[in-house]
């Protein structure tokens, strides 16, 4: 058995997907974003923010850079439940944001590559656009990335590697099949992210974008006070797509805070403010590190939420 078909097996007994690509599909996926980017096509404060920091990470020096190992795990919102005015709110959080990243794909493809006398370090690659060109994943008209048989609730690692990759040419991006009957996503959109002009999302105008913002910069005023549905990312598009329909209502169940505990987080309480039985809660996910994002964000879903239940009668006007 060789390295590769050793780390496609052993992760799909485990109910992963895996695939191994040539190291010089990182140079062309960057660059494929780099060219949205010159022309105009991809926002610039995004491309900023984001992603030219990644793309100027040094490569690991530990080994000899030929293969780029990419990992799909299945990942599932975070649930939440907070309490104000004595009602009790269910708090989605998009995959991906408050658990820590999973550390099995590097112990096990690691422990995999070990006999072959390889070894894997960490990628600072566009995992999503890597994955594309790879034909192992598949964009939705939504421009989120799905794994087939995961859909797009997936955690995608990725691993430099020094195994030896055939120099396969990289393949056209593209869409789900399914994308061209479909459009549920493009119904579901509250904010007109995803237009008819073209593919490429219009990232300014995702939520997502707005509420990883820093926590100084408040949501726009277009953005209607309903539109919020979690507490980071936003899920309206992945909630009614047919390639997630099995994967729906599955959560990775989080804690409960009390009221006390809510007005707190809400008031934007620093740690020290925190009781001390909130500490642990908040510290497993990840929020005692984000607790400046919880005013601005955690009120919006609030908010979205009570006015849901009040049947919408607030008016469109209303906003943070
Ligand atoms: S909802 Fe439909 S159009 Fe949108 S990504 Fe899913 S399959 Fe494609
Ligand atoms: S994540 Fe939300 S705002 Fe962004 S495209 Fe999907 S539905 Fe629209």
């Amino acid at each position: 058995m060789t390295a590769k078909s050793a780390i496609l097996e052993q992760c799909a007994e485990l109910g992963w997907q895996a695939a191994v690509v040539p190291m010089a599909r990182r140079a062309e996926a960057i660059e494929r974003i780099a060219g949205l980017h010159r022309k105009g096509e991809l926002d610039d404060a995004f491309y900023q923010e984001y992603l030219a920091p990644m793309f100027a990470e040094p490569l690991p020096e530990t080994l000899t850079p030929r293969s780029l190992i990419l990992v799909a795990v299945p990942d599932r919102p975070a649930r939440m439940h907070f309490t104000l005015d004595g009602e009790t709110f269910e708090v989605l959080t998009a995959p991906g944001y408050l658990r820590a990243p999973d550390p099995r794909p590097s112990a096990v493809i690691a422990e995999i590559l070990k006999p072959f006398g390889r070894s894997i370090a960490p990628a600072s690659a566009p995992l999503k656009t890597l994955g594309t060109m790879s034909g192992f994943s598949r964009y939705g008209r939504n421009n989120i990335s799905y794994v087939p048989g995961l859909g797009s609730f997936t955690a995608l690692a990725g691993f430099i590697s020094d195994l030896e990759c055939d120099d396969a040419a990289a393949q056209t991006q593209e869409a789900l099949a399914r994308c061209a009957s479909c459009g549920a996503c493009r119904a579901a959109c509250p904010t007109g992210a995803i237009g008819d002009d073209r593919f490429l999302l219009h990232a300014e105008r995702c939520i997502t974008f707005w509420n990883e913002k820093e926590p100084s910069v408040p949501f726009p005023d277009w953005i209607d006070s309903r539109w919020h549905s979690a507490l980071f990312g936003c899920l309206h598009c992945q909630r009614v797509c047919p390639e997630n329909r099995p994967h729906l209502r599955q959560y990775f169940e989080g804690p409960a805070f009390d009221e006390a505990t809510t007005r707190l987080l809400l008031a934007g309480a620093t740690k020290e403010e925190i009781p001390p039985e909130a500490v642990p809660s908040l510290e497993a996910w990840r929020l005692m590190d984000l607790l400046a994002y919880l005013p601005r964000n955690l009120g919006a879903v609030l908010r979205a939420e009570r006015l849901r239940r009040e049947g919408g009668k607030m008016e469109r006007g209303e906003r943070r």
